[in-house]
């Protein structure tokens, strides 16, 4: 089973994908984790992406198709994964198509959160790239180059956006329902 999870930033995706990750047996790649990690452990790509990723921009596609192309060769992706935070862009989306095939993704969560509701969440999260100048353009640069993404796979009907206001076990029972509703009717849902 392969997985997306789409989202806002501050949106939960990384704990969510965690979670249900778990509970499905499946790898959680998170290509926002993997440059933090080149970050912490000071390789050249991660001396390439500090800034970028400090200022809440992008890091561009080819060095990001690169990693998570490599990343799903690893033998735990063998039995499936989530992908959380990738793609962010269309040339990213058609990457993993080419990489997948057409229907390689079975499908698409999308967590649904107010706006206001996001920059709270971000600003007590404490993460490096949380400044408040950073946290405004990753929601500027998500409308722009990510959203469309939502349109992309919905004409594929395996979009499903789940409320991802409240308690985490529930949001994660939502998530899990819609998944597990899974192919076959009712696709585009709405939980
Ligand atoms: P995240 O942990 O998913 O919020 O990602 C943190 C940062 O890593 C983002 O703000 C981007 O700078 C970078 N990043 C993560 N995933 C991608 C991606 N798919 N494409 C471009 N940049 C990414």
């Amino acid at each position: 089973m392969r997985l997306l999870f789409l989202g806002p930033p501050g949106a939960g995706k990384g704990t969510q994908a965690m979670r249900v990750a778990e509970r499905l047996g499946l790898a959680h790649v998170s290509t926002g984790e993997m440059f933090r990690q080149h970050v912490a452990d000071g390789t050249d790509l991660g001396m390439k992406v500090d800034a970028i990723m400090k200022s809440g921009d992008l890091v561009p596609d080819e060095l990001t198709i690169a990693m998570l192309e490599e990343r799903i060769t690893h033998d735990d992706a063998a039995g499936g994964y989530i992908l959380d935070g990738f793609p962010r862009t269309l040339t990213q989306a058609q990457a993993l198509d080419e990489h997948l095939g057409a229907n390689g993704l079975d499908a698409v969560v999308v967590l649904d959160v107010a706006e206001e509701e996001l920059v709270g969440r971000m600003m007590s999260r404490g993460r490096k790239d949380d400044t408040e100048e950073s946290i405004r353009n990753r929601l500027r640069v998500y409308a722009a180059d990510t959203m469309p993404l939502i349109a992309f796979y919905a004409a594929r009907d395996i979009v499903a956006s789940v409320d991802g206001v409240g308690e985490l076990d529930d949001i994660t029972v939502r998530i899990l329902s819609v998944i597990e509703g899974g192919s076959g009717g009712g696709q585009n849902r709405t939980v």
